[in-house]
């Protein structure tokens, strides 16, 4: 590990001065001292942000939630609003990692986590995000875990993150604080595809922070859940996900918010599935006709093609699921 100074903040001013500076960020620090020990990351200065007031869960006026960025993944996962408006951002951290890691993780570190490419994590291995210009060793190397959508020639892997899907099948938006005050950010925008610079990963400016993640009021009543696929049933990453939310009145679908996740570079919103199902009756064909589209434009690689049939089954099952055909 190379050498780094640590500090504590009280106040965001402090954080931000901090930040300003060139200081990196740590909440839970679950990846972040990871990363640092495998010294895939450097940082020389260490902003310990867990003292800020950051940690609440609110109702917004419209009757969204106003999640913190310091908030646990289990304090969000086990929160009564949470479960009940959004069972989807529920299901989605109670299917991440480990309850330990759970219990030190924030929403505002999950989102910002980094890819778990074995290459990126392999300093000795060519990686375009953790060297620009040195190539990307996952395009004719092992890339079975490795995205299908929003892929480039410069970098493939996917983003980790499970609540990340739900954040985005549901829109929500990222509140940013920084030197030039607060920003919104829609959450779809806030983490970047590859393009020909892998190494930019979020729309976050020098010294931002991250304060709130915004969940906004949808239609009662919402239908929600999350599925996750992967090789063993716990403490892994996904293969492929799915987070549904369903708006069903008189009969008919009037809202549909679909995404998916371990197959794009990016949490994978579906607006052609979402599309296909508003204004339709629910029924096993149309979860069928529906999920047909989830796969559009994938590029599969050499050894991840089994992805594309996954993810249509996967975005499927969870309709079903969701939609009460089961
Ligand atoms: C073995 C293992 C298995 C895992 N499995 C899963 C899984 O199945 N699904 C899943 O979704 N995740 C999984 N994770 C990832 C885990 O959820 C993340 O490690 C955790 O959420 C990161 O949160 P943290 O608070 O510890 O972040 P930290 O490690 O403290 O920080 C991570 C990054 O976020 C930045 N950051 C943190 N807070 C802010 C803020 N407020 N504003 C700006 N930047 C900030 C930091 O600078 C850093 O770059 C796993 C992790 C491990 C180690
Ligand atoms: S897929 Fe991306 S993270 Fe993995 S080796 Fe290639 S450039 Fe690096």
């Amino acid at each position: 590990m190379h050498p780094f100074s640590y500090t504590r903040v009280s106040n965001t001013r402090e954080a931000l001065d901090a930040g300003r500076g060139g200081g990196r960020y740590i909440a839970g620090g679950t990846t972040l001292v990871d990363l640092m020990r495998e010294t895939v990351e450097r940082p020389e200065t260490l902003v310990d942000i867990t003292g800020l007031p950051l940690s609440e869960i609110t109702v917004t006026e419209r009757g969204g939630l106003r999640i913190g960025a310091l908030v646990t993944m289990s304090e969000a996962a086990a929160n009564r609003k949470v479960r009940t408006t959004y069972p989807v951002v529920s299901e989605a951290l109670e299917l991440s990692a480990s309850a330990q890691l759970r219990n030190m993780a924030t929403i505002g570190g999950n989102i910002m986590q980094r890819t778990r490419c074995t290459y990126f994590r392999d300093v000795t291995a060519d990686c375009n995000k953790r060297e620009p210009g040195s190539g990307c060793a996952a395009l004719h190397g092992v890339n079975r875990t490795h995205a299908i959508l929003g892929t480039s020639d410069a970098c493939v892997a996917t983003h980790p993150s499970d609540v990340a899907v739900a954040f985005a099948a549901l829109e929500a938006r990222v509140h940013l604080l920084g030197p030039d005050g607060t920003r919104q950010v829609p959450f779809v925008d806030f983490l970047l595809r590859p393009g020909s610079t892998p190494q930019h990963e979020q729309a976050l400016r020098r010294g931002e922070l991250i304060t709130t993640v915004e969940i906004p009021a949808l239609p009662r009543p919402l239908r929600s859940g999350y599925l996750k696929v992967r090789d063993r049933q716990s403490y892994e990453f996904a293969l492929t996900s799915a987070a549904v939310a369903l708006h069903v009145r008189g009969g008919v679908i009037r809202q549909a918010k679909v995404a998916a996740g371990g197959v794009g570079t990016v949490p994978w919103k579906l607006p052609a599935v979402e599309q296909h199902l508003v204004g339709e009756r629910p029924s096993e064909s149309l979860w069928a006709a529906a999920a047909e589209r989830a796969a559009d434009g994938a590029r599969p690689l050499q050894h991840n093609r089994f992805k594309v049939e996954l993810l249509k089954r996967t975005v499927e099952r969870q309709l079903r699921v969701v939609g009460g055909t089961k």
